[in-house]
């Protein structure tokens, strides 16, 4: 049965649970930046499935890799060891300077298990008492209901009560953190710059005060890196910049390159937690996605995408603060790290109708935290590419101006 894009669009409005708002376009194929509709329209991808394909679309490497291993061995279960698998925990634990990894298929299963880490490591200790959290106003970890707790925005939250125990603290208030510890406090959860809450960078000092105050009241500080680990913000973990190290880590979007994938990574102190039996996933770390994360990885390093992502991300906060001060009314600022960028928009803005056309001229965007326009291209997107985008939108704020 082959259908056309508008009857296929109608079979999505018609049988799809309609909890997403999808234009009226189906995406066939990719090659790179670039990606097609079914009606042969080209669009420059620079929203990569939110900062999930690293290496933009088909990557001979990564498609090799991918097939070679669904031919080989796709999934056997924890039951037993695969090589891809292990090989991955192995380059993890290498570029992140921790000590242990666990598998799993997405960015809210990898909170879910950092979450379940904090909270059995004091029940190990016989404190019990000690299993609540504190997160940040605006953050997102995840929709399960575990991560949802811990994500900081009632547009996620709302209708979903009630939720685990968490404090959440202004975004960069070191103070209100300080005020916030308990000896009930498991762990602070942090993104290192938050992603969906608008593209915003984690103020100077921050993550290192919320180390120097986790170790003193003796809570875990858990870094969600799962939109801006793998390279895209210049370092492998955006924690990094600040020279913190971590307790636990949570990794997903880009690490598979497309397949799904998350990781919940720890340190050496934390290795008996959670022993056999205590926590699992049955597609967690199976083959497929190993390869692939393993690929991933591999290019990565080959290409020197992360030392290229804070060239670039360099050159995309240049060309959008020209902007910025072209349109001021349509835009008041650039921000982000690397190749997580967005243009903060007016609050007057249409963002809605913004996107619809960066579409129709080609170029696909999202927009985080109702005001950010979120730039997460491919790793391996080029110079031109970024002009030639930031082109289009600058034609269309000409337009909205
Ligand atoms: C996307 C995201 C998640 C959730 O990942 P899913 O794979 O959608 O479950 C959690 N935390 C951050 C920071 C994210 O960007």
């Amino acid at each position: 049965m082959t259908l056309s894009q508008d009857q296929l669009v109608e079979f999505g409005q018609q049988y799809l649970y309609p909890n997403y708002r999808q234009p009226s376009i189906v995406l066939s194929h990719g090659k790179g930046v670039e990606i097609w509709d079914k009606a042969g329209k080209r669009y420059l991808d620079f929203m990569a499935g939110i900062a999930v394909n690293a290496l933009g679309h088909a990557h001979p490497s990564w498609v090799r890799a991918v097939s070679e291993q669904a031919a080989t061995l796709a999934h056997v279960s924890n039951y037993f060891y695969n090589e891809p698998n292990v090989l991955l925990a192995h380059k993890l634990c290498e570029l992140t300077g921790m000590a242990r990894a666990f598998f799993c298929n997405s960015g809210a299963e990898a909170i879910e298990a950092c979450l379940k880490l904090a909270r059995r490591h004091f029940f190990n200790q016989a404190q019990v008492e000690r299993h609540r959290l504190i997160a940040f106003k605006q953050s997102f970890h995840g929709r399960t209901m575990g991560a949802l707790a811990a994500t900081g925005q009632a547009a996620y939250r709302d209708g979903f009560g009630p939720l685990g125990s968490v404090t959440h603290v202004p975004y960069g208030d070191v103070e209100g953190v300080r005020a916030a510890l308990s000896p009930e406090v498991a762990a602070i959860v942090v993104e290192p710059l938050q992603g969906e809450g608008g593209v915003v960078p984690a103020p100077e000092g921050f993550l290192a005060a919320l180390r120097e105050l986790a170790d003193r009241s003796g809570a875990l500080l858990v870094l969600d890196e799962i939109q801006t680990g793998i390279g895209r913000t210049g370092q492998f973990l955006a924690v990094q910049h600040a020279g913190v190290q971590p307790d636990v880590v949570a990794l997903a979007k880009g690490l598979g390159g497309g397949i799904p994938i998350g990781a919940m990574l720890c340190r050496r102190e934390l290795e008996g937690v959670l022993p056999p039996g205590s926590h699992g996933s049955t597609f967690g770390g199976n083959p497929l996605a190993s390869a692939a994360a393993l690929a991933t990885l591999q290019v990565i390093e080959q290409e020197g995408l992360t030392a290229k992502a804070f060239k670039l991300g360099e050159q995309l906060q240049g060309e959008l603060e020209a902007i910025v001060a072209r349109h001021s009314k349509v835009a008041k600022a650039a921000r982000g790290a690397g190749l997580l960028r967005a243009l903060v928009l007016q609050e007057s803005v249409d963002t809605r109708l913004l996107l619809s056309k960066l579409r129709d001229r080609g170029l696909l965007l999202t927009v985080a935290g109702g005001v950010a326009l979120r730039f997460s291209p491919p790793l391996i997107v080029s110079e031109a590419q970024i002009t030639e985008a930031v082109g289009i939108v600058d034609a269309v704020c000409g337009e909205l101006q």
